[in-house]
């Protein structure tokens, strides 16, 4: 009942010129029945990307949002903005925004407020530090960072969140989960959010995986029971690689 989808984190790479190749060299591949594809890229080349997207099954999307409409906030983009773009996906609270920018749990909420404010699909991010799991608090980080992702969501917003489970010390450290670790985590916050709204709700809500999924390691998290699809960082800037992936998710 849930489409996988494999989302591209671009993060800071690729120019126009870039960009509108992949696409170019993706854009067959990216129909695959039953697999959503979707590229979130830098902001400066979102236009071209919506562009170059029509006509074709791939969705675009940015990697972070402002929570106000406009004012002023230098440096900022609105999602008022990325929804007049054309925009349907927005990733919010990734670990390095959280890490580098200041970005809280209370930013990430009021940033997923903002998404559904302007019709765009969240993808947010959750995950533990090496140092948290280490100390076995992998779940009780996922709790916290749940349930504040949720604040104020009525249940039918609920149901339309992507959540992208991503332990920090997995992102482009080759270092990945094994699927049945991250299966266990995101069984562990789907129960979460029957906790917070009931069970039909939670098992609308997509729950990804991520860090360091590549084409070779991709069919093992689709195979287990609670994974809908990854967020991918180093292994969605190669067509070949992103095509894979796609294939590899159906
Ligand atoms: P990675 O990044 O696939 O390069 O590990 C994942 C992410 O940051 O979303």
């Amino acid at each position: 009942m849930r489409t996988p989808i494999i989302a591209g984190n671009w993060k800071m790479f690729k120019t126009v010129g870039e960009s509108l190749q992949f696409v170019q060299d993706v854009k067959a591949s990216a129909e695959v029945a039953g697999v959503v594809s979707v590229i979130c890229a830098p902001y400066t080349v979102l236009p071209a990307l919506v562009e170059a997207a029509k006509g074709t099954s791939l969705k675009i999307g940015a990697q972070n949002l402002h929570w106000e409409d406009n004012g002023a906030y230098t440096g900022e983009i609105s999602g008022a903005m990325l929804k007049d773009l054309g925009v349907e996906y927005v990733i919010i609270g990734h670990s390095e925004r959280r890490a580098y920018f200041a970005e809280t749990d209370e930013t990430v909420n009021k940033k997923v407020h903002a998404a559904f404010k302007h019709a765009l699909v969240p993808i947010v991010c959750v995950g533990e530090k090496l140092e948290e799991r280490e100390a076995d608090l992998t779940k009780n980080v996922c709790l916290v960072q749940t349930k504040a992702l949720f604040q104020g969501l009525s249940a039918e917003q609920a149901a339309q969140i992507v959540i992208a489970y991503e332990p920090i010390w997995a992102i482009g450290t080759g270092k990945s989960s094994t699927a049945e670790d991250a299966n266990e985590v995101i069984s562990y916050i789907r129960s979460v959010v029957a906790d917070i709204y009931d069970s039909t709700t939670a098992q609308k809500v997509c729950i990804q995986y991520g860090g360091s999924v590549k084409p070779g390691n991709i069919r093992e998290y689709m195979q287990q029971s609670d994974i809908d699809g990854a967020l991918v960082g180093g292994a969605s800037l190669e067509a070949a690689s992103y095509t894979q992936l796609v294939e590899g998710a159906q």
